[in-house]
């Protein structure tokens, strides 16, 4: 296992690598000091890099001229809590203990939605994705996705929306687990006047805009 996590590309970057890294730059800072002054360019194949960001943007942008615009914008976050990650912990440790295997079960996770999405076609069939998954050190890993579906299978009204999303609370009674995910996962809060400590309180009022109104219909937006 230990020998598979040298693996570097876009879509995993292992914490364990990274310390490595970090560590060899090090030693190499304190032994080339004739090098300071010299200017060095990073190749767009070092990932990560300037010009292989830039690579990327140009990529993205060519699909969008070539396919029209995105019409799925997909976000997915790492839940540490997971039973696939508690289940390897060991006594009294906690998820922030192990960053290498919540990772890890991020990035099989990953594996499954690009299948799911991707390549099954769940939500229609795609033509061209573009992706970035960002591992920011600070926080947990999280993916940003954009999907570009065949001429036949693009939403363009509400009704349509209405057949791949879903943003409503479930009955409890017919689809338990989808209501468990739903309260604990996809609510904002607790914040308002009562919780002025949470994060997002700014001024006394929620910088996210919540509590936001009910909406009975799903509506189109005027830049849809
Ligand atoms: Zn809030």
């Amino acid at each position: 296992m230990e020998d598979q996590c040298h693996v570097a590309t876009t879509t995993h970057i292992c914490y364990r690598c990274v310390k490595v890294m970090k560590i060899l730059y090090i030693e190499e800072d304190a032994s080339y000091k004739s090098n300071v002054g010299r200017r060095t360019t990073l190749s767009s194949l070092f990932i990560g890099s300037p010009r292989d960001m830039y690579q990327q943007y140009q990529d993205a942008m060519a699909l969008v001229q070539k396919y029209s615009r995105p019409d799925l914008f997909i976000i997915m976050t790492c839940n540490p809590n997971r039973e696939e990650v508690r289940s390897e912990l060991l006594l009294r440790q906690t998820p922030q203990d192990h960053p290498d295997l919540v990772t890890r079960v991020f990035d099989a996770k990953f594996e499954q939605l690009k299948e799911n999405i991707i390549n099954k076609g769940l939500l229609g069939k795609v033509v061209a994705p573009a992706f970035v998954v960002e591992f920011q050190k600070w926080g947990l890993s999280h993916v940003h996705m954009l999907i570009m579906l065949e001429e036949n299978d693009k939403l363009n009204n509400p009704d349509e929306y209405d057949r791949i999303v879903r943003a409503e609370i479930p009955y409890e009674d017919e689809e338990p687990q989808l209501y468990d995910a739903v309260c604990t996962h996809m609510i904002h809060g607790l914040c308002g006047t009562l919780y002025s400590r949470q994060s997002c309180m700014k001024n006394g009022s929620c910088n996210k805009g919540y509590p936001k109104p009910f909406a009975n219909f799903t509506m189109q937006g005027n830049d849809a």
